[in-house]
């Protein structure tokens, strides 16, 4: 027993060395540093596979392509086009000289084999040294990549934070799973991308004129109505909507009266696809909101929430007053209430508030048709119709995770929420939207058709 005591403590003695401490604290940096290697060698393995992988399938076909027009039309294959490496350095790449985007831009797996660029990374940026903006400097430390978020979220047309913030938000994400991820978005994003700088400022979809703005422009228009105290009224169309005023000719009307329409989800993008007239941004009053609330704070407005189920509206106010410090929310009430008397108590109850913004969430097409109606009767400037906004603001019904909005499926999310409730609208109406939209393209081909003869005539 003895024995045994002596042996224990004499190991315990080994194994408490300042020695045998220094020896297991280095192997523990060693095998650390030996795992990030591992792990930084296989993510680079898997990404030249990858390219190696696409400039056989993708790059050399172009490449072919162009070098049989170069022998018979004498134009160059490769054209060279300077932009920012790792830490701000100058690269020159050299893009396939194409006017399409997809071929353009085929050469640069050759560029990710050759460790110029990364397969994935922060967005490929034009070297312009006057063009840097505050904060540039730490986004440059990291190497541009061929996929990357900024790509996605444009081309799904929510890139709402603007360049700089979700180049950030990608490098604190960034890990290898989201990268692998982040190639495969990039299939879809492929379908909804509008490879064009010439955006008109309106577009019509079935005799309805919605603008095509940046969220930042929009949430100026909004912000300038409330600075000079003009009234607008403001509403949001989706797919879902255009179906609805086809058949229903008063919330046709009501859409007419609106001062600013604002195209809201993936369905209008891909049906300005279709029309081929290209999409800013989609600027939906969810996104909108946290904006708008920012200029509220800044600017000192007041807001009033009118909708959605009894004691929603009050969850959201204490919600965004949690979210917003110094935001004025000065009135809520639900939207299950009765004409007549009802109605003119609510009406009562705003003009005692006098709010800048009122935001109104009944649905659509109620919420339009009763800003229409009772519109002049409501003292405040900006009144908005927001449809289902107080529930994901309120907690009360979860918005789709951000990955799902960048593969264009929040409409998914909604269905799998409440099928019984959505699968008409979206499993019925989102075909029947597509097919309509082409039917509209049609129709407007034809007036410019009737249109150019009677010039000519
Ligand atoms: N709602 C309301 N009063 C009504 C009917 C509905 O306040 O008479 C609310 C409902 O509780 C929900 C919102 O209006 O919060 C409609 O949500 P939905 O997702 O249908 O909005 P939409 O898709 O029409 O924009």
């Amino acid at each position: 027993m003895k024995a045994d005591i002596k042996e224990i403590s004499a190991l315990e003695k080994r194994l408490t060395s300042p020695r045998r401490q220094h020896l297991t604290a280095a192997l523990a940096r060693v095998s650390f540093v030996l795992l990030l290697w591992f792990t930084w060698f296989l993510g680079k393995l898997l990404s030249m596979s990858i390219a190696a992988g696409l400039a056989i399938v993708v790059t050399l076909p172009v490449f072919c392509g162009l070098l049989l027009r170069r022998l018979f039309t004498g134009r160059s294959i490769f054209k060279p086009v300077d932009v920012y490496g790792q830490n701000g350095h100058l690269e020159r790449l050299y893009y396939f000289n194409c006017r399409r985007y997809y071929l353009k831009n085929a050469s640069l797996f050759l560029f990710v084999l050759n460790n110029r660029i990364d397969l994935t990374g922060l967005s490929i940026r034009r070297y312009d040294r006057a063009m840097l903006g505050a904060g540039d400097a730490c986004l440059l430390t990291s190497k541009p990549g061929i996929f990357n978020l900024w790509y996605i979220r444009n081309a799904t047309k929510i890139a709402h934070g603007g360049r700089y913030k979700i180049e950030m938000e990608y490098l604190h994400r960034k890990n290898p799973v989201g990268d692998i991820l982040l190639i495969l978005k990039s299939i879809p994003a492929a379908l909804f991308r509008q490879d064009t700088d010439n955006f008109s400022g309106k577009i019509n979809i079935f005799g309805i004129e919605f603008m095509n703005l940046r969220m930042f422009e929009a949430v100026d228009l909004v912000t300038a109505a409330l600075r000079t105290k003009t009234r607008k009224t403001i509403f949001f169309v989706n797919p879902y909507c255009l179906n609805m005023l086809l058949d229903d000719p008063d919330y046709y009307q009501a859409l007419q009266q609106a001062d600013a329409i604002f195209p809201d989800g993936i369905g209008v993008n891909l049906a300005c696809r279709i029309l081929r007239t290209p999409l800013r941004e989609n600027v939906n009053g969810t996104d909108m909101l946290p904006f708008l609330c920012q200029a509220a704070v800044r600017e000192g407005l007041t807001i009033f929430l009118l909708g959605a189920k009894p004691g929603i509206a009050a969850r959201m106010k204490n919600n965004l007053e949690k979210q917003y410090s110094g935001i004025k929310v000065i009135g809520e009430h639900h939207g299950y209430f009765k004409s007549g008397e009802e109605t003119d108590q609510v009406i009562s109850a705003i003009n005692a508030a006098s709010p800048d913004i009122l935001l109104v969430a009944f649905g659509v097409p109620r919420q339009e048709k009763w800003l229409i109606e009772h519109g002049s009767r409501i003292q405040c400037h900006v009144a908005m119709a927001v449809g289902g906004l107080f529930d994901f603001y309120s907690g009360n019904i979860p918005r789709a995770p951000i990955w799902m909005r960048e593969l264009g499926l929040e409409w998914v999310y909604r269905l799998w929420q409440e099928p019984r409730r959505m699968w008409q609208r979206y499993l019925v109406g989102n075909p029947l939207f597509v097919l309509r939209v082409i039917k509209w393209k049609m129709f407007a081909a034809q007036k410019r058709g009737d249109h150019a003869e009677q010039k000519q005539q």
